[in-house]
């Protein structure tokens, strides 16, 4: 056999895996590569020399190698061994880690480069740990085309992997700053950590995908914009506070139209949401952790409304909204009010998400850099945006940050936006359209900046029916109390 050669071994071929691959080979890395169905990996084989210069860089060809034993792939690879696993998130990342722990050593890294649900991760993490060999959860983010151009890309687990495969993940990752040079990519944590960071982007993904579908149903439903309207506005906001991908690739949908018809293509799609479940997961892990992730759980919930089209059009038939549904005041201040409650929102859901993130970390017992997880999303992700630069400042000024909402920057923001917010939100209100995001946001502020809630009447009634206790204003906390309440009256 052939001396080690590889820096790298991946498994699995299918979309983000093939991109995963050239890239790493354009960045001067060699890699032997496998695929369950060995086809797959002789078809991606013969089709790099008619890549063409944008997937394939001059010696990229030389650089990738396919075999169809996993022995000869381990085999293969520069100690110690590093194999990134790009398969179908599940039992099939178990499978593969079985079928190629015979033919690694105590001290050789995997990498879990899928969308695995963090559970698992900590699972992984702890098994393959007591038996010495190092493990990476890593979330990749920004679909295909970022796995080939440089994804975001959040690493956890074995913290002695790090050295090991930080030079190949920092090279492949997108990069920002004045020059292009910061990658997005730094080592978030132990365990499920990094998978958790990941499931924290997606639910923020959620909420932000959210957000700007009511603004776009406010102002179709309120004020009829046309999609030539609706594009002037998304990219007007694009130059400002909410400049983002996701409002860039919104104002560029307004304009697509279908070749079929010539119809605006937004226009002719099913209202009906679909979803792969890293929102549900990160809202399920809210209610778990007892957080108030309001927003990102109502943006999973709106997507399950969506999805009931049938139902929803029966409904329609019987059920009566107000009379009015158009708005009649000033358009162009209402379209600027839109914009605040959409940022104002977006505020509150990246505080919750980080919330949740604190959350977990004590949790878990992960010392997590808050600072730079933002810095991670702000380039090859999909909620890459100007406003991650504030969070990161944020935490660097107080590293001890309880909420986001507390920090100057962010109090400003929703100080100037709070007005036009609960504008929107009464008229949105008054008009019949619904606003889960707006809402639950503008609940959740109002809930978090008030000392007195009405859960001394709650408590009341738990005390009433089961006996439950409650503590007293005016005695120490750690003392409670019970009351025959019929004794009261
Ligand atoms: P995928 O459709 O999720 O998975 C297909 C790959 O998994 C194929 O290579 C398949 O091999 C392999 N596989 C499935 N079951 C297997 C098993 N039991 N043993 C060995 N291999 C098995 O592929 P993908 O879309 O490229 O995604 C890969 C991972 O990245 C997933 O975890 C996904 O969630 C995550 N991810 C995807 C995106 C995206 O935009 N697609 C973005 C970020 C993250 P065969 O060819 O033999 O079936």
């Amino acid at each position: 056999m052939s001396e080690p050669q590889h820096d790298i071994a991946l498994i699995g071929l299918a979309v983000m895996g093939q991109n995963l691959v050239l890239n790493m080979a354009n960045h001067g890395h060699s890699v032997a590569v496998y695929n369950r169905t060995a086809s797959t990996t002789e078809e991606f084989i013969a089709s790099l020399p008619g890549e063409g210069v944008d997937k394939v860089h001059e010696g990229t060809v030389d650089r990738v190698k396919g075999y169809n034993d996993l022995g000869e792939l381990c085999a293969s690879l520069k100690s110690p061994r590093k194999v990134m696993i790009m398969v179908k998130a599940g039992p099939a990342v178990d499978a593969v880690i079985e079928a190629i722990k015979p033919h690694l050593d105590k001290g050789d890294v995997i990498i879990d480069g899928g969308n695995s649900y963090f559970v698992d991760t900590n699972r992984r993490y702890d098994e393959l740990t007591k038996e010495g060999y190092l493990f990476v959860g890593a979330g990749v983010s920004g679909g295909e085309e970022g796995a080939l151009k440089g994804p975001s890309i959040m690493p956890g687990g074995s913290k002695e992997a790090w050295p090991l495969v930080k030079p190949i993940m920092q090279d492949i990752a997108a990069k920002v700053g004045p020059n292009h040079d910061v990658p997005c990519c730094e080592w978030v944590g132990p365990a499920g950590s990094g998978h958790y960071v990941k499931m924290v982007h997606n639910g923020i993904e959620y909420g932000d995908m959210q957000l700007i579908c009511e603004s776009y149903f406010l102002m179709k439903e309120a004020l009829g914009l046309s999609n030539d309207e609706l594009y002037d506005v998304f990219a007007s906001w694009n130059k400002g506070v909410l400049a983002s991908y996701l409002i860039e690739i919104t104002r560029d949908i307004f304009s697509a139209k279908d070749p079929e018809t010539g119809e605006a293509m937004v226009d002719l799609i099913l209202d009906v949401a679909k979803q792969k479940g890293t929102g549900k997961w990160m809202a399920q892990h809210a209610l778990d952790l007892g957080v108030p992730t309001t927003l990102i759980t109502e943006a999973v919930y709106a997507r399950c409304l969506a999805a009931q089209k049938d139902e929803r059009e029966r409904a329609e038939k019987v059920l009566k909204g107000p009379d009015q549904t158009k708005f009649d005041g000033d358009r162009d201040a209402f379209i600027d009010a839109v914009g605040d409650a959409l940022y104002a929102s977006k505020l509150v859901s990246y505080a919750q998400g980080y919330v949740q993130m604190q959350a977990a970390a004590a949790e878990f017992g992960w010392d997590l850099a808050y600072g730079d997880i933002a810095l991670m999303w702000r380039g090859g992700c999909i909620i890459r945006s100007v406003f991650l630069d504030d969070i990161k400042a944020a935490f660097d000024k107080n590293p001890q940050l309880e909420n986001l909402l507390l920090d100057d920057f962010f109090k400003d923001a929703i100080d100037k936006s709070q007005s036009a917010w609960r504008e929107v939100v009464q008229n949105g209100v008054r008009l019949g359209i619904p606003m889960p995001g707006f809402t639950a946001a503008l609940s959740y502020y109002d809930g978090y900046r008030r000392s007195r809630l009405p859960a001394n009447l709650l408590q009341a009634q738990r005390d009433y029916f089961g006996a439950h206790t409650y503590q007293r204003l005016d005695k120490p906390r750690e003392e409670t109390f019970h009351s025959e309440w019929l004794d009261l009256r």
